[in-house]
């Protein structure tokens, strides 16, 4: 790997060496035929990771512009949202939704926990909601979403169910395919972006609809965007020698060779794979008296943020870490100074893991709190090797 860092923050995430090789291919015409049929099978394989019979978007933005994409397209102003907040990337919809004169309700979490199923299904008895935002990772707090659970009390209510799946999606099931205990409920929209779990450089934003979700598009006569409306792409998506905006020709020749690794690994092997890392790495930390703030039950796969024990300086801390050629993000909003956010997700390896374990063990040492980082790493590999068995 040509990295000489290892990135290990809630995204961008480590890029692979195939990936960088794609991305620096020579630009071609966005219409020539080759870079057409690139395109064409990035489109095809994200269809194959999402197990979609609908309509799939790759286009450039972030995945805030996914997000954004998601909601307009589905709900218009004056009708109701509810968002299912686990955090700041929860919280998200909520400003976004409002900017388009959408009603928004909200159920936010304290921050670590869930929010509890029993109040999802009363606001969704008590008022006529057009669609439920669900966070699947949320990346401030490292709780996952429960979708067993939420999706059938949705579709019970006939809302659509929008998936943000930017710190998830090809780390964590998002299946749209799948049944959730009834043939018609389904997840209808999943968002995301490439620079998370996909391990692909940020700038893309990716989307698939459902029939459901595109038959609310339907109803929707004047749609208050013009980039993000799914209609001035579909005719792009179903054949991309088609011209609506410029696609981003470099990034999506690398998001092309990005999925052709995740599904060369295989998704059931690579959601077993994250969830192997997230317990491993929230284990081996536990030996330092580090603990996350999610609860094992409720963590995500793809990242964790970690409570500092008393005395640790979250500045000096990752300071001194960066200096070793490791990067860990600092926490948000309240949890600031108090916590610091891990990813392993992506193109990580256990190995790159399992050096983090011990530079965060060395690190700690060094600012005066004594640890044990063998034992953290034994640890660590004996979670891996438990998970994968
Ligand atoms: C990172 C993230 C976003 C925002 O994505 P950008 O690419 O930064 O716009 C949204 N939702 C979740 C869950 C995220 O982790």
């Amino acid at each position: 790997m040509r990295n000489k860092e290892m990135l290990l923050i809630p995204g961008p995430t480590p890029v692979v060496d195939s990936i960088y090789d794609a991305l620096a291919e020579e630009t071609q015409s966005h219409t020539d035929p080759r870079f057409v049929s690139i395109y064409r099978n990035a489109i095809e394989k994200t269809r194959e990771m999402l197990n979609t019979d609908g309509e799939v978007f790759v286009i450039s933005g972030s995945g805030t512009l996914a997000m954004e994409m998601a909601v307009v397209n589905t709900v218009s102003a004056g009708e109701k949202l509810l968002v299912i907040s686990h955090g700041y990337f929860g919280d998200r919809f909520i400003q976004l939704g409002k900017a388009f004169g959408i009603e928004v309700d909200v159920l936010q979490a304290e921050w670590g926990k869930r929010v509890s199923p029993e109040e999802v299904q009363k606001k969704l008895s008590a008022e006529k909601i057009k669609a439920v935002t669900i966070t699947h990772a949320d990346t401030s707090t490292g709780v996952a979403a429960d979708l067993n659970t939420l999706v059938p009390i949705i579709k019970k209510h006939g809302a659509l169910v929008i998936l943000d799946g930017v710190c998830a999606t090809a780390a964590m099931e998002e299946d749209m395919g799948k049944t959730y205990g009834n043939p018609e409920f389904k997840i209808d929209v999943v968002l995301t972006g490439s620079q998370k779990a996909i391990g692909v450089p940020p700038g893309l934003a990716i989307v698939a609809f459902n029939q459901s979700a595109l038959s609310a598009r339907e109803k929707i006569e004047r749609l208050p965007a013009y980039y993000c409306d799914i209609y001035n792409w579909m005719p792009i998506m179903n054949d991309p020698s088609k011209y609506f905006a410029t696609p981003p020709v470099n990034l999506i020749y690398a998001y092309d060779e990005g999925m052709k690794l995740v599904l060369e690994e295989g998704l059931e092997k690579r959601y077993r794979r994250h969830e192997a890392y997230g317990k491993a790495v929230r284990a081996a930390l536990a030996e330092f008296g580090m603990t996350a703030l999610a609860e094992e039950n409720v963590a995500a796969a793809t990242l964790s943020c970690i409570l500092y024990p008393e005395g640790v300086n979250d500045a000096a801390f990752r300071a001194a870490l960066a200096k070793k050629g490791l990067i860990v993000s600092g926490a948000l909003a309240h949890l600031a100074g108090k916590a610091f956010r891990i990813g392993h997700m992506g193109n990580t390896t256990e190995q790159m893991l399992e050096k983090a374990i011990m530079l965060i063990g060395e690190t700690l040492n060094e600012l005066g709190h004594s640890v044990d980082s063998s034992q953290a790493a034994e640890r660590f590999i004996e979670t891996i090797s438990h998970c994968t068995k």
